[in-house]
């Protein structure tokens, strides 16, 4: 099994990366594969470093444009240069059997918020979870519930929304995962990519 894990292409502060280190290391002892950006900067870095350390299989998937840009790392299990952000996040959807979002900035939240919209609609019916590391997703927690309580997520679809605090936490929500009632609507085209 393999778990995509979108984060910060930027450091952010020192728990963050201490988190990001004790999650990919339990993973890869867990025997899980990560697969990531590809990149060597931020906690995306820190990721692929602490899964390799820890004798993990690391797939990078990056686009060719941020080579240079996010440093990538030829040192993992493989990296797989692509033409496009969406190819990158096409093929990591495919690589993957869940998803995971450490800290990070509006990339990690385009990410993730693709995968779980993509579940929503039935493109896939793969885990999804935060990391809430101090805190850190809370305001979007809320954002979420107030949008749901508006009408616009419903419930049972916010409820898929894993939101977990350590690998423990993760793979036991993955275990017990029952994706969602799909949500369709007439005429709604069914590829996103
Ligand atoms: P960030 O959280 O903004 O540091 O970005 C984390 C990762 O998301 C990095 O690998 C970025 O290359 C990627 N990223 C940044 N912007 C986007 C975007 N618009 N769509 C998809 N991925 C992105």
């Amino acid at each position: 099994m393999r778990v995509a894990i979108f984060t910060g292409s930027s450091a952010g502060p020192q728990k963050h990366l201490e988190v990001a280190t004790t999650f990919a290391t339990a993973l890869a002892r867990a025997g899980l594969g990560i697969v990531y950006g590809g990149g060597k900067v931020g906690l995306m870095g820190v990721v692929a470093d602490a899964a390799m350390a820890a004798g993990g299989e690391v797939i990078g998937v990056i686009p060719r444009h941020l080579v240079d840009q996010e440093a990538a790392d030829h040192g993992i299990t493989r990296l797989e240069i692509v033409a496009s952000m969406h190819e990158r996040k096409a093929r990591m959807a495919a690589v993957a059997d869940a998803f995971l979002a450490l800290p990070g900035g509006a990339g990690t939240m385009e990410e993730l918020f693709e995968v779980w919209t993509w579940g929503q609609l039935g493109l896939h019916a793969k885990p999804v979870a935060l990391v809430d590391v101090d805190g850190f997703y809370r305001p979007l927690i809320e954002q979420l519930k107030v949008m749901s309580d508006a009408g616009y997520i419903k419930p049972s679809y916010l409820g898929s929304l894993g939101i977990v605090a350590d690998a423990d936490e993760f793979l036991r929500f993955v275990a017990s995962y029952q994706p969602p009632p799909v949500r369709r609507r007439r005429g709604q085209g069914e590829d996103l990519g």
